[in-house]
């Protein structure tokens, strides 16, 4: 059995570009357009030798209010199912109240899960990801999804213990 690691995180963080990156297909949607990506995507990734399936998720509204409408039911569902999750943040729009009650609510579950800052290229990223540590959900680990910058790391410490 492959490791599960799933995406999550609100529209327009680079998830379905991540997705794209370690399954090297065009599968999962990209847009500028957020919320386009409506149903929870499977895509085995290969990243160099380490083999793994990925969940893209596309349905955790920033602008619901509270933790169920703010975790759509895919998201959760995709949560359940994966062995790690990467919580992902954009580092140029900073922290985000929606960002905090996502990650409010995966804080709650008995999963491991990391705070994935992207968009990192070209900006300062330890000044710009500081910030993402008050998630208190430990390291901030920094991305370029569209790049393939800080990946490899990042999928390291993921499967750590898988
Ligand atoms: P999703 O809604 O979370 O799936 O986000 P998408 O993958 O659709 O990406 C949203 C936007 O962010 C697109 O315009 C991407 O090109 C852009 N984007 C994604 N990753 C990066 C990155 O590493 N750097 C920059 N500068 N833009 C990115
Ligand atoms: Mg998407």
């Amino acid at each position: 059995m492959l490791p599960v690691i799933a995406l999550v995180g609100r529209p327009n963080v680079g998830k379905s570009t991540l997705f794209n990156r370690l399954t090297r297909t065009r599968d999962a949607l990209v847009a500028d357009f957020p919320g386009l990506t409506r149903d929870r995507k499977y895509g085995q990734a290969k990243v160099e030798e380490l083999e793994f399936i990925v969940i893209d998720t596309g349905g955790i509204q920033g602008d619901e209010v509270g933790i169920d409408a703010l975790m759509a039911e895919q998201s959760l569902r995709a949560v359940d199912e994966a062995d790690a999750v990467l919580f992902l943040v954009d580092a140029r729009v900073g922290l985000t109240s929606a960002d905090q009650g996502i990650a409010e609510h995966l804080r709650k579950q008995n999963k491991k899960v990391m705070v994935v800052a992207n968009k990192t290229d070209g900006i300062d990223a330890d000044s710009a990801c500081g910030e993402f540590y008050a998630l208190a959900l430990g390291e901030v680990y920094h991305i370029a999804a569209a790049h393939g910058k800080g990946v490899r790391q990042m999928i390291d410490a993921a499967l750590e213990e898988f």
